[in-house]
């Protein structure tokens, strides 16, 4: 994987680019279809402009994946096969790393200084996810009797409908994609209707690296018809979804009522705790991190801060030096660490989110605006929320803003208390030098991920998996051979010919 240098300040388009869906190895693009318009976030220039997936459009890929599934073109393929088909699209999204990183920053609002990084997020991912494509394997009973044999195969699941974000479009694709290809599934894949630019694109390094045509299927558009048209869809076999609890639900009841395999990645109301005995510099910077990357619209994001009540002021004081410090602004300018929201509406969430928690009591500091102030985009400063009760919507609610409510403890118990009592569990931050207390409270957080000393460090190798209502299922790590593939038993009985 190759290093990118330092980002130059990137530009508006003069024109948006036109992307075309990807149909049992056909270029769809716009004409007879309605486009979906994408705005940048920052300037509210449209920079993209996607194919609205027609019911038929959803139909034609199914039956494309359908027919690619049943023909075994992929799940036939020696896996080493497989595996080299797979690698080749980690070198091609390696090489082509800038622009997709462009994309991302036009569509999401991400910061251009900081999109590589994630870019190559999505690299090490397909890398490891190849790999999986000669370990996929089975067991064998040979001691069942004298004249017994069984044989328990590990198949492909077969067609998965996958349905994304807009938070982190490639990275999230990239945590199913591969990992369903590795084993020999077929997909149609649906990004958001806000950010669908470089799973589109995606599509054409999926047909240079030679994924064969039907094996994905990759189209755009909005949740309530296309996305609902995939997940009713009788002819998938497995939905995996990841997005917002609310709508996690309903997928998994429709999947429920179909009995097609789901497997959710929902939100999360992640909990920092802070020692008093910990590096407590290097803690801050992680904390203000945890919860304003990509402008806090992260599952994973660090919304709430529990600190030991001695250095509840001191830290909190750090906290807020290092929120004031950071570059908040144009995405385009490669010295920016935050930009804006996506989205007005999401914009109104977050504020409304701020109005609540001072309502509700709780002490407000928000970042005094900067030059950014003048650019029309959907901007809201890191906002750190003291005074905060554990029971308000602020410190339970996923709000997916840079907003941080802190909450001081007394003891582990009354920290692990806090921290559990949400109806989510995707993930927590422990920073501590004292092991065992790192490990009291490892075992006893409700949590999918845990991170000690460190904060989104994460790996390929590693799964992602939600507690509570953070999640049904796993991604990530060679557990993602078990989400995407079934077990099937066979036995044999053979006569008793001497040897
Ligand atoms: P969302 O649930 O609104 O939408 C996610 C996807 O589902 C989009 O593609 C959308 O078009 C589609 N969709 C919406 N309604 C649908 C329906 N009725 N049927 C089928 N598809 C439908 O989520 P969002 O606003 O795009 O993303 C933010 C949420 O995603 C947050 O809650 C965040 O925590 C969560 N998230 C979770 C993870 C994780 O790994 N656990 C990762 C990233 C984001």
């Amino acid at each position: 994987m190759s290093i990118a240098p330092a980002a130059p300040r990137a530009s508006l388009p003069s024109t948006p680019t036109d992307y075309a869906s990807l149909i049992g190895g056909n270029r769809v693009g716009a004409a007879g279809h309605v486009s979906i318009e994408r705005r940048n976030p920052a300037h509210g220039v449209v920079v993209s402009r996607y194919p609205q997936a027609t019911a038929r459009d959803v139909a034609a890929a199914v039956e494309a994946a359908r027919k690619a599934a049943d023909s075994r073109v992929w799940s036939g393929m020696p896996g080493a096969e497989r595996a080299r088909i797979i690698a080749r699209v980690a070198q091609l999204i390696d090489r082509d790393r800038a622009g997709l990183g462009l994309i991302e920053s036009l569509e999401v609002g991400k910061p251009i200084g900081l999109i590589d990084r994630e870019i190559g997020g999505s690299v090490a991912l397909w890398e490891y996810a190849a790999t999986l494509a000669r370990h996929t394997y089975g067991d064998s009973y040979d001691q069942l009797g004298a004249q017994t044999m069984a044989l328990v195969l590990r198949q492909p699941v077969g067609v998965v409908g996958m349905i994304t974000p807009w938070n982190y479009p490639l990275l999230i694709v990239s945590q199913k994609l591969p990992f369903a290809l590795a084993v020999g599934c077929c997909a149609v894949v649906k990004p958001s209707e806000l950010t669908s630019g470089t799973a589109l694109r995606l599509a054409d390094i999926l047909i240079e690296a030679g994924v064969p045509p039907g094996v994905v299927n990759i189209v755009a558009g909005y949740g309530n018809d296309t996305g609902r048209a995939i997940t009713e869809h009788p002819a998938l076999d497995m939905i995996s979804f990841t997005g917002s609890t609310r709508v996690g639900r309903e997928i998994g009841r429709l999947g429920g009522e179909a009995l097609k395999k789901v497997s959710l990645e929902l939100g999360g109301k992640s909990a920092h705790i802070v020692c008093a005995d910990a590096d407590l510099d290097a803690a801050a910077e992680k904390v203000v991190l945890g919860f304003t990357r990509n402008a806090g619209q992260a599952c994973v994001s660090g919304s709430r801060l529990l600190v030991e009540r001695s250095v509840a002021t001191r830290f909190t004081e750090a906290v807020i030096a290092h929120a004031k410090a950071l570059k908040v602004g144009d995405p385009l300018d490669p010295q920016t660490q935050m930009g804006p929201l996506v989205s007005e509406a999401q914009r109104d969430r977050v504020t409304g989110y701020i109005t609540a928690g001072s309502d509700a009591g709780a002490k407000g500091w928000s970042r005094e605006a900067g030059p950014e102030a003048a650019l029309p985009g959907h901007f809201v400063q890191p906002t750190v929320f003291t005074e905060v009760a554990p029971s308000m919507s602020i410190a339970q609610e996923e709000i997916f803003g840079p907003v941080l409510c802190v909450m001081p403890f007394d003891s582990v118990a009354e920290a692990v208390g806090i921290a559990n009592g949400t109806i989510y569990g995707l993930a927590a931050g422990i920073w501590t030098r004292d092991l065992d207390k790192a490990f009291l409270f490892g075992r006893s957080l409700k949590a999918g991920t845990i991170e000690v000393n460190t904060f989104l460090a994460g790996a390929p190798e590693l799964p992602l998996t939600g507690h509570g209502q953070s999640g049904v299922g796993h991604e990530k790590g060679r557990y993602a051979i078990e989400e995407f593939t079934e077990l099937k038993t066979i036995q044999l009985q053979f006569g008793s010919a001497p040897l």
